[in-house]
């Protein structure tokens, strides 16, 4: 199985990204972000805890979050492999994602680290909460939040991903097309090396 993180703050372009290297690679595309909105729109009760965080700007606690993905990983193990976008963002999560591939005989292949500057991230945004739909991206309180907790909590998983020589540190500044060759250039490369 191919599985890859893909990784960096929020509006870094994870989504973006992700789209491209599914098409790519046939992988199974994991958002965490996205199955959370679409419970808090159908109402259940996972949605109504995780919107209470969400309009926030802070993270669903762990334990939410591990169960979520343990189930989902189970439903899919068809699949030739994942993209986690979103997931893992604290260091116990990480911890939980490598246990739950290792007990199913694979792991993560690749961290993709999508860096792009402060000011920049509030701006796309911003931007983007013009069509998006999503009331944490309207508010700039709430999005230079989500900032800091990504800096915070999310950050130190580079060293964590560093250490078992996993990350590959990708420009996110540039042509959707032009950072998408260059991921997938890396993965290739990381690919035949192991
Ligand atoms: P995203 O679409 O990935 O930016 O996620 C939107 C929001 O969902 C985040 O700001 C968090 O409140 C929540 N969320 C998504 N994924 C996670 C996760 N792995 N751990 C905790 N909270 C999460």
């Amino acid at each position: 199985m191919l599985n890859i993180v893909i990784f960096g703050a929020p509006g870094s372009g994870k989504g973006t990204q992700s789209d491209l290297l599914i098409k790519k690679y046939g992988l199974k595309h994991v958002s965490t972000g996205d199955i959370l909105r679409f419970e808090i729109k159908a109402g259940s009760a996972l949605g109504k805890i995780a919107d209470q965080y969400i309009s926030k700007g802070h993270l669903v606690p762990d334990e939410i979050m591990i169960e979520m993905l343990e189930d989902l990983i189970r439903k899919n193990l068809d699949k030739k492999g994942f993209i986690f976008d979103g997931f893992p963002r604290t260091v116990e999560q990480a911890k939980s994602l490598d246990e739950l591939l290792n007990g199913m005989g694979t792991s993560v292949s690749a961290m993709i680290n999508l860096q792009v500057g402060k000011e920049e991230l509030v701006n796309r945004i911003l931007k983007r909460g013009k069509t998006s739909g999503r009331t944490d991206d309207r508010n700039e309180t709430v999005i230079r939040n989500r900032i800091n907790i990504y800096n915070r909590k999310t950050v130190p998983l580079i060293k964590y991903y560093e250490d078992q020589e996993k990350c590959i540190c990708a420009e996110g500044m540039g042509t959707v097309e032009e950072i998408a060759d260059s991921l997938i250039d890396s993965v290739k490369k990381l690919a035949v090396k192991k």
